[in-house]
């Protein structure tokens, strides 16, 4: 007799599980953790305050259109309330896009080395991942261009891209705009743009208000520190809102996130500090791990790329078990197809230092 068991859709078996970054380590000693690009300074004290507030309150619902958070973001950013919608993290709100605009024979793409939360929300729904070659390690608009058919429905763009720290010039975002056709939806994932200090980029904030086909994602996970509390938000065309409101959970975001989420956005100062930390330590450990003879890749993100020999002893793998011994945990990236590299965020200054001085003593042992 066959059992017959319940079946999952088709795609779903070809997904591997997103694996995070490793956060402990079998020694039991607490481990530098530079391995899921989070803020060194921590969540604003006032965001702090917030959830803590929120705690009188757990036995209702939270606001379903989590108002206090959209408001909060409209006001900073000077965006139309209405076309803001929140999410249990980017990644609920990537997956809401795919649910809502794939299906079986469709096609979405998304680049070489791209955040690989998009391919899982492409196979989630039966979709076609297609993945577009990227040009020393930065994407190609004209590389995706070549790559959409008839059947093409997303294309997702991570930019700056996670791992590898890279970025295109919102020129560049346009002329790929321009390239699709209407009815592709272009997805603008900006979860690290806060960080970003080049004249030539933006986010894509005026692409969203001007054209009906591009939506803008962005994260509390990553600058405002509040990775633990699951908040996103994407700015959409009215078509897209409406969409993403009538699929997603009436309360996906809870109470504490709401709060917490308004009154992180509204510490101006304490984001400040977060890119005056950056600007310091990223192009620190640029020039000193460079001086180690490792190459890094230029990155406008807070985390770095760390490429390393093939040679025996001295690879990636080699690499992050020693920095492992020694209790600092960064980011192997082979899922990504980065075998010879680790990636490292920006921590605390005593963190970094703790990096290039391990590392050091790798290269030279
Ligand atoms: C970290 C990250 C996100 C954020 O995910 P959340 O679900 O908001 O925590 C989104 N996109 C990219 C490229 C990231 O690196």
């Amino acid at each position: 007799m066959t059992e017959r068991l319940p079946k999952p859709r088709p795609g779903i078996l070809d997904i591997e599980a997103y694996v995070p970054g490793e956060s402990r380590l079998p020694s039991g000693v607490t481990p530098a953790k530079l391995s899921s690009n989070e803020t060194p300074l921590g969540a604003s004290p006032k965001a702090i305050a917030a959830y803590t507030a929120a705690a009188t309150a757990l036995e209702r619902y939270p606001d379903g259109q989590a108002t206090a958070l959209r408001n909060a973001i409209a006001k900073r950013y000077g965006l139309d309330v209405t076309r803001i919608v929140c999410g249990a993290g980017s990644d609920e709100l990537l997956s809401l896009i795919a649910n809502a605009y794939l299906g079986p024979g469709d096609e979405a793409i998304y680049t070489e080395h791209g955040f690989l939360v998009y391919r899982i929300a492409i196979l989630a729904n039966g979709a076609t991942p297609v993945v577009a070659p990227e040009r020393d390690l930065a994407t190609d608009v004209d590389a995706i261009l070549a790559r959409v058919t008839d059947r093409t429905r997303v294309v997702f763009l991570a930019n700056p891209n996670n791992p590898t720290g890279t970025y295109i010039p919102i020129g560049e975002v346009r002329r790929l705009r321009a390239g699709l056709s209407e009815d592709i939806l272009l997805v603008l994932d900006g979860a690290y743009a806060e960080y970003v200090r080049r004249n030539d980029y933006e986010a894509g904030l005026e692409l969203v208000a001007t054209t009906n086909n591009t939506v803008m994602t962005r994260t509390f996970s990553k600058i405002h520190g509040l990775a633990a509390l699951r908040i996103g938000w994407a700015y959409c065309p009215e078509a897209v809102a409406d969409v993403l409101n009538r699929i997603r959970g009436p309360f996906n975001l809870s109470s504490p996130a709401i709060a917490a989420g308004a009154a992180a956005i509204e510490d101006g100062a304490h984001m400040e500090a977060a890119i005056r930390h950056n600007e310091t330590w990223l192009p620190w450990l640029e020039r000193e791990l460079t001086q180690l003879g490792l190459r890094v890749t230029p990155s406008v993100a807070n985390f770095l790329l760390i490429h390393f020999p093939r040679q025996a002893g001295r690879t990636a793998r080699d690499a992050d078990a020693y920095l492992k011994s020694k209790g600092i945990i960064l980011r192997a990236v082979a899922s990504y197809g980065l075998g010879d590299c680790l990636r490292m965020t920006i921590g605390t200054e005593e963190e970094n230092r703790r990096v290039v001085a391990a590392l050091a003593d790798f290269v030279e042992e």
